[in-house]
């Protein structure tokens, strides 16, 4: 027995547990969810036990809402402060719906928010039920009452225009069984294209979809899946928010989640935990961690007809390419057996098609290949600039592109919006598209736009 260590009777009694006895202490008296203070040789922490899949690990979310991870072996003391109450120390599915809460799906779909560290390959891999994903985050039950579902496990790199279908269809049967609003949990990879194709199909949607990703994973002491998730229910519990959101961290701090703009924003960070930012458009609203909602701006009216799925189809081919110096024709004619292209130019939305000198005869062949290209497929014009529209009129490069039958002029949509709009046009409207593009349809072209100006 290790020092200070006390038998497990007298330790029942005042709900002290020594370090030797931590393992029958998960399994006599302490529950993920129970508050506890736990003593080190120099430290006492209070937070709220968590599971750990490391035994030699005890897992702590601290007040601030970080998660502590503590070596079992240097604990001395742990005692209960509050019991978790036994409702809410069943599994999440056996979570009996409390009254005056709003129903919310929690329709997982992987990524980082719901994966742990495996100490097998060393690598993150997600792997939860929905249910063990509730019980990492014990203070969502008193926000609302959730059913939380496993609709597929996978990294968000790997989905393609069947998921976005799949989700789509999911959303429609939480619809029928009458949620108040739905949480898609998502890698953060491309959450942003996840979300545009949703706001795309689903057509007239009345009720909140909003995704929520993490950056750092549910194990690891800065984890911002708990905040992105709680921030998410409380924005759909407090608020009469209809629409496609997104639900990340404000800034690098644990105070706040902000809710973005399903169809103007971007990963602008590999890393950092505030890495989504609404690009030449401003988000919903703030939340804080104690649950406090600023508004900022003025939601969506109520849709005007019946909600329906218009789903992507899964056969197209439509292509993203990004313009760069020294660009080759090969790399345009790649895609003429696609079925739409975004292209990604360069400022104002220019490719390399100007032949001034000995060494730019290529970009005559390059301007053919883009007016061959849209004959056959709609070609979009993008831009790389990380802010800003799209303006063809400026220079004569953009002048040729729009000669050459390249469209897009003056919409300020990003890349990857331009590219799930497109997907979605041709799946959809094939006659309009053209037409449609520069259309506000779902929020993804600004109607004014003041930063222009800055
Ligand atoms: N690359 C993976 C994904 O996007 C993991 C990262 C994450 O969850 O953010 O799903």
């Amino acid at each position: 027995m290790l020092e200070g260590a006390k038998p497990l009777v007298s330790a029942m009694s005042s709900i002290i547990f020594t370090n030797l006895f931590i393992e029958v202490a998960l399994i006599y008296g302490m529950h993920p969810g129970d508050t506890v203070a736990v003593e080190t040789k120099t430290q006492t922490y209070q937070g709220i036990v968590m599971p750990s899949v490391d035994k030699k690990v005890f897992v702590l979310k601290l007040e601030s809402g970080y998660n502590l991870a503590l070596e079992r072996k240097k604990i001395t003391k742990i005692k209960v402060v509050q019991a978790y109450n036994s409702v809410e120390k069943a599994s999440s599915s056996s979570v009996s719906p409390k009254k005056g809460l709003k129903n919310v799906a929690i329709l997982h779909t992987g990524g980082t928010l719901a994966s742990k560290v495996s100490y097998q390959t060393g690598g993150v891999v997600a792997k939860f039920t929905p249910e063990e994903l509730i019980s990492m985050f014990p203070e969502l039950p008193k926000i609302i009452n959730t059913t939380p579902r496993l609709i597929r496990n996978m990294f968000s790199e790997d989905l393609n225009f069947n998921h976005y279908n799949l989700l789509a269809e999911e959303v429609a049967k939480e619809i029928k069984n009458k949620v108040d609003g739905i949480i898609i949990t998502h890698g953060t990879d491309t959450l942003h294209f996840t979300a545009a194709a949703l706001a795309f199909s689903l057509e007239h949607l009345s009720i909140p979809v909003i995704l929520v990703g993490a950056q750092r994973s549910s194990d690891r002491g800065s984890s911002d899946a708990s905040l992105n998730l709680l921030c998410a229910a409380q924005f759909i519990a407090q608020t009469n928010f209809i629409g496609v959101g997104i639900c990340m961290h404000e800034t690098t701090d644990d105070l706040a989640g902000i809710i973005l703009p399903a169809t103007k924003t971007r990963k602008m960070h590999t890393s950092r935990r505030d890495a989504f930012k609404a690009i030449n458009s401003q988000p919903w609203a703030r939340v804080s961690r104690t649950g406090e909602i600023t508004i900022i701006t003025k939601f969506h009216d109520p849709p005007k007809a019946a909600f329906t799925v218009k789903p992507f189809n899964p056969d197209l081919k439509i292509g993203l390419l990004k313009s760069h110096p020294h660009l080759q024709k090969e790399e345009l004619a790649a895609y003429k057996n696609f079925d739409g292209l975004v292209l990604e130019g360069t400022g104002f939305g220019h490719f390399p098609i100007n032949n001034i000198d000995e060494f730019t005869k290529e970009n005559t062949t390059i301007l053919k290949t883009i007016e061959t290209l849209a004959k056959k497929l709609p070609v979009v014009m993008s831009s790389q600039c990380l802010s800003g529209k799209i303006d063809l009129d400026v220079y004569e490069t953009g002048r040729k592109l729009q000669e050459a039958g390249v469209v897009g002029n003056s919409s300020d949509m990003t890349p990857e919006t331009t590219f799930i709009k497109l997907a979605w046009l041709v799946s959809n409207h094939p006659k309009e598209c053209k037409e449609l593009l520069t259309k506000n349809l779902r929020g993804e072209i600004s109607e004014r736009q003041p930063y222009q100006q800055d």
